[in-house]
């Protein structure tokens, strides 16, 4: 039986106007397991209508309903429903129960940071530099915002961008990716009784469609944008057209650099959960490893032989190392990106082809791959692939090393492994990333901002500013002496 899923919007399922509908496809098996509507610009016109309204209200704006109670309410709700919207996540993407279990689990804590971070904002008396006047800064909501989601990690990355802008008091239009749109859809149904209506709206559909039309609504004040180098630039450039800001989160091609002194065990570890969790599909990948010509030969070696004993099949299964790629059209980006790697040269020594597992015939999996003899000109390398592929190069010495990191278009994430400390930090202030993290990979924190230099976008999400990202500043001045005739003689 197929599922059907709906737009949400003003507190309400309701279909698309034009009656069409998506197909969700599950990769584990390539057969539909749900279909989500197909919206388009008279669908996103009401969500604005309903968001604009929402976001209006003086007692949301001015936060006389306690916007914060209202986020504690969102993960409390989380807590008690999580486990509907893990299976569902996976249908769609593919992703490993273990780790969307992880990531579900801990979307209250997202929600309940911003409850918190939102009764610390307070309305700030500026120190100024001039006599007979006082100044102060409050800080005031967008209104309407777009938040235009990938479908990789689709309900964390929805939490990045909704928690602070409700705690910011806008009202927010989520689209999520045509690819994965069903555990947001449900997020958003879960909260029908904990959200005023109309502050949290979900439309689903294309993003030359849907998402286009949420960017180029006049309403819509700001847009959040997580997806592609070419989604971004799109969104960027009709933002422009309105002269309304946006925060790019894009894509990467992170170095991961290991030098001889490092922890081995640990490195490879680290370089492993960079790479190969989530099958590359994640946005900090540590696709390209930087090594030291010295340990390179060992270090690939216990690499492979980890790599021959993970397991395929069902993403669903809690003992499954390897699940499906999350869809045909990633399956086979990645398929192509490898044929064309090997003729530019490089070798593969490890995976390298799409993998039948008995069961999942018609599912999307690849065998993780490592390349070798990769040239840093080449498409492997400097590409985003997006999937379990690691390019390995060696240097021989750091200035080698931080070339070969910084030369690429990116600047997400980077790793550093030595056990070195203070020669680690000195690497990090070399890298050109908006986060290095040295001798471990991928943590994440709401105190700490996430986000791209370079191609890999600009804006920040999470860390110490993320609510006030989404309000803006008004300086209010009081003036405290009788004012002059400016024209006395
Ligand atoms: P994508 O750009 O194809 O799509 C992302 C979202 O944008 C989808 O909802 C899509 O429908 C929408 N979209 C596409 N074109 C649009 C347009 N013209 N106007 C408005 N919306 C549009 O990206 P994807 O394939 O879904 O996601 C993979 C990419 O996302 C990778 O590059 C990955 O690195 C990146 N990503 C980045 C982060 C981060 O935090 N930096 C996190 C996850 C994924």
């Amino acid at each position: 039986m197929i599922k059907r899923f709906y737009h949400f919007i003003n507190g309400q399922s309701v279909p698309s106007k034009s009656g069409e509908w998506i197909n969700s496809i599950n990769p584990a098996t390539g057969e539909v397991w749900a279909q989500i509507p197909r919206g388009n610009r008279a669908d996103v016109d009401f969500a604005v209508e309903a968001a604009f309204k929402a976001s209006q209200q003086t007692n949301w704006r001015d936060n006389s309903v306690n916007r914060s109670e209202i986020l504690h309410g969102i993960a409390e709700q989380l807590d008690n429903e999580h486990d509907q919207l893990i299976e569902i996540e996976i249908n769609d993407n593919g992703k490993r129960i273990r780790e969307v279990a992880a990531q579900i689990a801990g979307l209250s804590g997202w929600y309940r940071h911003f409850a918190l971070a939102l009764t610390k904002l307070e309305v700030e008396e500026l120190n100024l530099d001039l006599e007979g006047v006082s100044a102060h800064l409050e800080l005031i909501p967008y209104g309407v915002i777009g938040a235009i989601t990938a479908w990789n990690s689709p309900l964390m990355i929805a939490a990045w961008k909704v928690a602070p802008a409700l705690a910011a008091g806008n009202a927010v239009i989520i689209k999520p990716s045509e690819m994965a749109s069903a555990s947001t859809v449900l997020f958003a149904e879960l909260l029908a009784d904990v959200v005023p209506n109309g502050l949290l709206n979900v439309v689903t559909g294309y993003g030359d469609e849907v998402g286009s039309a949420i960017v180029d609504a006049d309403a819509v004040k700001k847009v959040s944008f997580t997806g592609s180098e070419v989604g971004g630039s799109k969104v960027a450039a009709t933002a422009a057209k309105h002269v309304k800001p946006s925060t790019l989160e894009l894509g990467g091609k992170s170095p991961q650099i290991v030098f001889a002194d490092a922890d081995l065990d640990s490195a490879i570890n680290g370089v492993m959960s960079g790479i190969f969790l989530s099958n590359g599909q994640s946005c900090v990948a540590g696709s390209r490893l930087i090594i030291h010509g010295k340990i390179r030969r060992a270090f690939v070696e216990r690499l492979k032989e980890k790599l021959s004993r993970l397991n395929f099949g069902s993403p669903l299964q809690e003992d499954t190392d390897v699940g499906p790629i999350a869809n045909k059209a990633q399956y086979h980006k990645i398929l192509s990106m490898l044929d064309r790697a090997k003729k530019e040269g490089a070798i593969i020594t490890f995976g390298g082809s799409n993998k039948n597992v008995p069961g999942f015939e018609g599912g999307y999996f690849i065998e993780p791959t490592i390349l070798e003899n990769v040239s840093p000109s080449s498409e492997i390398w400097r590409q985003e692939v997006f999937g379990p592929v690691l390019c390995v190069h060696s240097f021989v010495n750091k200035e080698e090393a931080i070339n070969l990191a910084n030369d690429t278009d990116y600047g997400l994430a980077a790793g550093i492994w030595t056990t070195d400390e203070a020669f680690g930090n000195e690497i990090a202030s070399k890298i050109d990333a908006g986060t290095v993290y040295i001798n471990h990979y991928r943590s994440v924190s709401a105190c700490a901002p996430v986000g791209g230099i370079k191609k890999s976008g600009y804006g920040r999400e999470l860390g110490p500013n993320a609510i006030r990202d989404f309000m803006q500043e008004k300086v209010v001045w009081n003036g405290k002496l009788a004012v002059p005739d400016p024209f006395a003689k």
